[in-house]
């Protein structure tokens, strides 16, 4: 929105008039079919409340209304629309209120409810509360952003994601609630789709695992079924602090539909058109658990998660979806050598639409910063499965994209050298590194953390495993990895960016110790990391 021209005008526009008529029928007088009278048995707020995608103005804020999470009908007893009144202070007492009003839980969407709050100042703490039927939610705290040309000297965020219910407590959770941040950057894997594990002894990261916790009900393919395993693991009080501490900013990756999907097409080799009935399901589930905007509301089985969000002239945050418009896996999705196809013009990561956004935001942006927050590795990661074997890279990250991978690393050093950072995910074990694009062309021109799980993969193996010791000698361009599940900090100033790799001792008891694994910086300006 801060870059204007006829063709962005135009198009937004468009998305006005969609928008627009969107407002317009979710305000729409109160329904015949309303609940005038809602009762509970018990408060409806079990899943907490949570806040997201903040402006200078305002942010979004969420809740659910389900008094039996573990259930398929949650609980409702008169599955009708509903009044929630919410509210919005200056101060953690909610004595002072500023903005509040009623919002209708359409049991359309599970009765979730997405109210964006405007008309707060810039760059200031809020507080949010929701009420209805005699019971009150807790309260949560919220963030505005700076105004667009502020000069903010500091930005924080903490990145994490792939938080498997099973395998591990969220232990990180709590810490990140506590942790002096502005928003969270959530990277995906926020539930995993499968079925219970059941009572047994399994194999996790090559050693016997039983499960921590157990997942209700079979693999999710219904929309109940999804709705019930967001519920399931939202009832975590770790998980709940931490939506309430800060404003989130979220996207998807696989395991919100189903592990290592493509565009239209998952690993089982569904018709795309059966698929897209599954992703439907999965997708309106995503956004109802989600504190985001209408403009990401789904439309069929396509939503719209690619975004940007900006912090005064220090940061421009561009959300990328690299799951929904990419072509399929090469190779059958397999860990294999680099053949032709991962470097064929034909085949994309991000789409032609979406690549476009980004290349247009990219080239017009003018803070001192521009995040890439995305889901999977983009560092060219090459390993051996033996001591003697040939190099494998794996074809679900940019390692099976490169010819996508060169034009968007090559962009970024000709429009804006020194100045892009990229935060991703989905590996479970923390990665360090350098963005090079080419073997004949090794000049750094990006950074990359990617953080490791709150909990998938369970207690990890540390850096001293065959998979650590092998990536470590193939990859000059990697700095730093470790199995160990946590989080990464990023403290953002003008001219340095700050980075801490957190670490959790183990997540399969309560209350584990957080210690700092390794610390790098990047001085705006000189896309390599340094260890400091
Ligand atoms: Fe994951
Ligand atoms: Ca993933």
């Amino acid at each position: 929105m801060a870059f204007l021209n006829r063709r962005n005008i135009l198009a937004g526009f468009g998305a006005g008039l969609l928008f627009t008529s969107r407002i317009k029928a979710l305000h729409a007088a109160n329904p015949r079919n309303l609940d005038e009278k809602p009762k509970f048995d018990t408060s409806p707020f079990q899943l907490g409340i949570a806040s997201g995608d903040p402006s200078p103005d305002g942010f979004v804020i969420w809740t659910r209304l389900v008094p039996n999470p573990l259930h398929l009908d949650a609980g409702i007893k008169h599955n009708r629309p509903m009044l929630v009144n919410w509210e919005v202070g200056e101060d953690e007492r909610l004595s002072q209120i500023v903005r509040k009003g009623q919002a209708l839980a359409h049991p359309e969407l599970a009765h979730s409810i997405h109210v964006e709050v405007t008309g707060l100042k810039p760059d200031r703490p809020y507080w949010y509360r929701f009420h209805i039927a005699g019971y009150d939610s807790t309260i949560g705290r919220s963030h505005t952003f700076p105004q667009f040309n502020a000069s903010p000297t500091r930005v924080r965020f903490a990145a994490a994601g792939c938080q498997h219910y099973e395998e591990g407590y969220y232990t990180a959770w709590r810490h990140i609630a506590n942790e002096p941040v502005d928003f969270v950057f959530h990277y995906g894997d926020y539930i995993y789709e499968g079925g219970d594990k059941k009572d047994g002894i399994h194999t996790l990261n090559g050693r016997p695992f039983k499960a921590l916790r157990r997942h209700i009900g079979p693999e999710c393919y219904s929309l109940d079924e999804y709705r019930r395993r967001y519920a399931q693991y939202k009832t975590d009080e770790d998980l709940q602090a931490a939506h309430a501490s800060v404003p989130w900013i979220v996207t998807f990756d696989d395991h919100e539909v189903d592990n290592n999907w493509a565009g239209d097409s998952d690993q089982d080799g569904t018709p795309p058109d059966i698929f897209r009935l599954r992703r439907e399901s999965a997708m309106q589930a995503y956004y109802e658990h989600m504190p985001l905007r209408l403009s990401s509301m789904p439309d069929g089985s396509h939503m719209r998660i690619y975004r940007n969000l900006r912090y005064g002239d220090l940061m421009n945050t561009f959300v990328l979806d690299t799951r929904q418009y990419r072509s399929d896996q090469a190779y059958g999705d397999q860990t294999v050598t680099q053949g032709a196809d991962v470097w064929s013009p034909s085949r994309t990561m991000m789409g032609e639409a979406q690549e476009q956004w980004l290349f247009d935001g990219l080239a017009r942006s003018d803070t001192r910063w521009n995040l890439l927050a995305h889901q999977v590795m983009m560092m060219n990661l090459a390993h051996r499965k033996s001591d003697h074997s040939e190099l494998v890279y794996s074809m679900d990250q940019w390692s099976g994209y490169m010819y996508s991978r060169k034009r968007l690393l090559q962009f970024i050093e000709q429009h804006c050298p020194g100045n892009v950072v990229n935060v991703t995910g989905d590996a479970h074990r923390h990665f360090a590194g350098n963005l090079s694009y080419d073997t004949d062309h090794i000049k750094p021109v990006s950074v990359e953390f990617l953080a490791t799980s709150i909990s998938s993969g369970s207690d990890g193996l540390g850096d001293d495993d065959h998979f650590s010791r092998s990536v470590r000698r193939e990859n000059p361009q990697l700095l730093a990895t470790t199995d160990q599940r946590g989080y990464v900090v990023c403290d953002v100033g003008r001219d340095l960016w700050a980075a801490d790799l957190k670490v959790l001792d183990k997540v399969m008891e309560q209350n584990a110790n957080l210690s700092t694994y390794a610390s790098f910086a990047v001085e705006r300006g000189k896309p390599v990391l340094q260890k400091s």
